[in-house]
């Protein structure tokens, strides 16, 4: 076995002498990569100990639902496990066409192209559609693989220019739009509903100003879909009008119940994109009882809208008594509430707090959030109870009281 310990190369010393996981640990407040020992929806058993899971993205619950199970099944007993190969070589299947004919007619848009991950449909379709010399315009709060979709253009093109507007702030990303050229290409990057605020963005207004300016517009739905809008088409739908965003964007790990993500748009700017995109040729599909699993949470999605309705309903309630308890949970407009704290200290104490007290939150330190901006994320689901919210309520009031946070 080699040594690792008397080789001296500053590679090695680096992870050798990281120790703050590890100190973390040590206090006893370490909270990441918790092992799920089993998760029946509203409730996960850690450690042994059932807890109340006020943290997931599944919104809807459909990631347990029997029925995508059922489908997830009978894919894997049609075409086995894994496709083993990348959709533009050996591994795009039927059901892949079929599912992206049916996200594109479920969003209202021409054509759609899937992908392994969310994070890989941000950093190879935002990679893909720019060229040196076009303008990026990301708001400042964008998820990590949108950012991370930005440096990979860059480092792929150097002369690609990144702009970052203040927190879906439509002056701010006006005084920017002013500044470039009229005749220089530009898109505004954004998420739908923020995922770590909870506050959707004015897309209305960012629509005004994008046709002003002639600019377009790429639109990340993975909060919003499922979420938002009365059949819970996102923020087009919210907003009345599937044609505010030029490429939507959207994970299937969140309100679809499975992983993957894609992007939908028009049907020649999907073919550019699926010929350009380096996230989607060289790694391999969407396995099929994935791709199965959301074909059938759109069905569910469209023959049950009162699980959207609930989920909307549990939202409000969690928002409106957490701000008269007097907690600061930003301009949260969704089913994510967020405690902002600030501090890392307080935010590892409210953390164990709630833990302690049989309530899973997630969290939120630098570099996910600036630098004392930490927080709590609180996230909910269509399938809690209203008993369980009044736990997570009585939980939160009892505890911010005592850590002074309320
Ligand atoms: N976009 C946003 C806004 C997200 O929050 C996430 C995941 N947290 C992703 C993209 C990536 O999706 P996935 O986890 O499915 O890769």
């Amino acid at each position: 076995m080699a040594d690792t310990i008397t080789r001296t190369n500053p590679i090695i010393e680096r992870s050798e002498q990281w120790l703050d996981a590890e100190e973390l640990r040590s206090s006893g407040l370490y909270p990441f990569f918790k092992p799920i020992e089993r998760n029946v929806g509203s409730k996960v058993i850690i450690a042994g100990r059932e807890l109340m899971m006020a943290g997931s993205n599944n919104y809807l619950g459909l990631a347990l639902d029997e029925r995508l199970r059922q489908v997830a099944r009978d894919a894997i007993s049609d075409y086995g496990t894994s496709c083993s190969g990348s959709r533009f070589m050996n591994g795009t299947l039927d059901i892949h066409e079929e599912l992206e004919h049916r996200l594109a007619d479920f969003i209202g848009k021409p054509a759609a192209l899937c992908y392994t991950t969310g994070y890989q449909s941000n950093v190879g379709s935002v990679s893909a559609i720019v060229q040196p010399g076009d303008h990026i315009i990301s708001d400042k709060r964008n998820h990590a693989s949108i950012m991370d979709g930005i440096f990979m253009a860059r480092g792929m093109h150097p002369g690609i220019h990144l702009h970052r507007y203040k927190h879906n702030n439509m002056d701010d990303l006006e005084r920017i739009l002013m500044k470039i050229p009229r005749d220089e290409a530009k898109i505004i990057v954004t998420d739908a509903v923020f995922s770590m605020e909870g506050d959707i963005v004015d897309l209305p207004r960012m629509r005004e100003l994008a046709d002003e300016y002639g600019a377009f517009i790429y639109l990340d739905e993975a909060h919003s879909i499922g979420v938002i809008g009365d059949t819970g088409r996102g923020a087009t739908e919210y907003f009345g009008d599937p044609d505010l965003a030029d490429i939507i964007m959207c994970t299937f790990s969140k309100s679809l119940g499975s992983i993957g993500g894609f992007i939908a748009g028009s049907e020649r700017m999907i073919d550019y994109i699926k010929h350009r995109s380096r996230s989607l040729i060289f790694s391999a599909s969407v396995p099929p009882a994935n791709a199965a699993a959301v074909m059938e949470a759109l069905r569910i999605i469209e023959a049950e809208p009162q699980r959207i309705h609930r989920l909307q309903e549990i939202g409000e309630t969690v928002g409106r008594e957490m701000r008269r308890m007097g907690f600061d949970i930003g301009h949260t407009q969704t089913p994510i509430v967020p405690i902002n704290i600030g501090d890392n200290e307080r935010t590892w104490l409210m953390f164990k707090a709630f833990y302690d007290a049989g309530v899973y939150v997630n969290p939120v330190i630098t570099p996910a959030v600036p630098p004392g901006s930490a927080l709590l994320r609180t996230s909910f689901m269509a399938t809690h109870e209203d008993s369980d919210i009044e736990f997570f309520l009585e939980t939160a009031e009892r505890e911010g009281r005592r850590i002074g946070l309320i």
